[in-house]
């Protein structure tokens, strides 16, 4: 039998009174298994729950509590507006929505029909239920919704365990770490790595509330995770970028990590970052590791277990990611076409990501087939590389490319950036002298900021039009 999915709450030592802080509250896992115990009494046998993932430990402890009494839990963002949070509810046909004091409890009109079942970290229950089935689910996470609505996918308690296990062999966590992050409670590399991870391989968790480098300085960690966003802040803030130079590893991850902010991050801090690679459906497949080598614009390789394949056009070097694996989702809820659809003929997940392996097995991810491979004049040209050599360009804060629709070319590069004291001309002749002509854009737009989302992810469908 393998092990409990969180095999840390059994081990001794559980009487550490901060083995967990989460937005400013510290307990002993001792604690959050007599919390999460109760929990997991209230909703025994519940087919599916809900936790508004704020950023404290009541969210912490509600999904602890739903894991121990396997039942799946849908984590529902705090500040979702009433479409999305309808939409997460709705489809996900949870009846309990568990919330509690510090998460903040929803009006009876954001309710709805869901009853909310309340959190409370002093309440405590034995619970001696059995470990559920490996096979049964953990979470339905919703994806980003990036390129459409969010989709439910269906993750396993035993993909959870694999991912898990296999991340601690690549980073080399151990229960001496501490884990500091400040990134959402409803997504896989907030909840799944940075809450379920440290309770699986025992380490120490400070989650900050919000990941500002302030924050991060502070909290004297070993182990750090960031989205690009987050980083790119840290190095806009050296004496808090400095403050990290005591720790093991930087973690960055969810979307593409520029290479000028992979750059300063080394020279502030002295630490290469390691890149990881993921999506909901698959959680995490690539990455860079704890011991090995760490190039800026690389992912690094596939995980333990994981295979990988590049569906390239003959001749062509890039082409989508597909993958094999124990981490792979058990498809989408209410969305069979959607779930047959992501799988090839032979039975590999599409990631819809368009990624390149170099011949020492290093990934690079170009970007989403859907809107970052631009199809001009005849060249195949990806968003991220015009991005990076913005970005190389030093009054430029922020870079989003795009094609647009244009009748000579079929699709033409647009550039949005944000940026201060650089013309449009300027950036065009700047990206011209670094990559192949065809591959500059023909128009730039300046905004105040790019469009992103609580990740950090680009929405490029929120751009206004070229
Ligand atoms: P939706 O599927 O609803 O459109 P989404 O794909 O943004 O939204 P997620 O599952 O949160 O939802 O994100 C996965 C995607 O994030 C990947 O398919 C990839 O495009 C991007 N991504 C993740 N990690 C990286 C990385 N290290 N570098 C570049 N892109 C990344
Ligand atoms: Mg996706």
């Amino acid at each position: 039998m393998s092990a409990p999915l969180l095999t840390s709450l059994a081990e001794p030592g559980g009487d550490r009174p901060d083995a967990l802080t989460v937005g400013g509250r510290a307990c002993s896992r001792e604690e959050l298994l007599g919390a999460a115990g109760a929990v997991a009494a209230r909703i025994a046998g519940a087919p599916v729950v809900a936790v508004r993932a704020s950023p404290t430990a009541e969210t912490v402890t509600a999904v602890v509590g739903a894991l121990l009494a396997g039942v799946p839990v849908v984590p529902v963002p705090p500040d979702s507006g009433p479409a999305e949070r309808d939409h997460i509810l709705r489809d996900s046909k949870a009846a309990l929505l568990l919330t509690g004091s510090l998460t903040g409890s929803p009006t009876e009109e954001e309710a709805g029909p869901v009853e909310t079942v309340p959190v409370d970290l002093a309440e405590r229950a034995a619970w001696s239920g059995p470990e559920p089935d490996p096979e049964s689910t953990a979470f339905v996470l919703y994806t980003s919704g990036t390129t459409g609505a969010p989709k439910g996918a269906l993750i396993s308690r035993g993909a959870v365990a694999a991912d898990l296990d296999a991340l601690a062999g690549a980073w080399a966590w151990t229960a001496e770490d501490t884990l500091v992050h400040g990134l959402p409670l409803f997504h896989v590399h907030g909840l799944v790595l940075g809450v379920l991870g440290a309770l699986r391989v025992g380490s120490r968790l400070v989650h900050t509330g919000r990941p500002t480098p302030a924050a991060y300085a502070a909290a004297g960690g070993s182990l750090y995770f960031g989205v690009p966003t987050v980083w790119h802040r840290v190095v806009q803030d050296p004496d808090a970028a400095r403050a990290l130079s005591g720790a093991r590893l930087l973690v960055s991850g969810s979307a593409p990590l520029p290479a000028p902010v992979f750059r300063d991050l080394e020279q502030l801090t002295g630490h290469r970052p390691v890149e990881r690679y993921g999506m909901t459906e698959t959680l995490i497949t690539i990455s860079t590791r704890a011991d090995g080598e760490r190039r800026p614009g690389y992912v690094g390789t596939p995980l333990s277990g994981i295979r990988t394949r590049v569906a390239a056009e003959e001749g062509a070097e890039i082409g989508e990611l597909q993958l094999t694996g124990p981490t792979l989702f058990d498809g989408y809820l209410n969305r069979p076409e959607a779930t047959a659809g992501s799988y090839t003929e032979d039975g590999w997940f599409r990631t819809g990501d368009i990624a390149a392996v170099e011949p020492d097995g290093f990934h690079r991810i170009v970007g989403r087939a859907s809107t970052d491979l631009i199809k001009s004049g005849g060249y195949r040209i990806g968003a991220g590389e015009v991005e990076n050599a913005l970005l190389d360009h030093p009054a430029v804060r922020e870079a989003a490319v795009v094609g647009a629709p244009h009748e000579d070319l079929g699709q033409q590069i647009v550039a949005y950036v944000v940026a201060d004291g650089v013309s449009e001309a300027e950036l065009i002749d700047y990206v011209a002298g670094q990559l192949s002509v065809h591959k500059r854009p023909r128009k730039v737009r300046f905004l105040e900021a790019l469009p992103r989302n609580a990740m950090g992810k680009p929405q490029k469908k929120l751009l206004p039009p070229a």
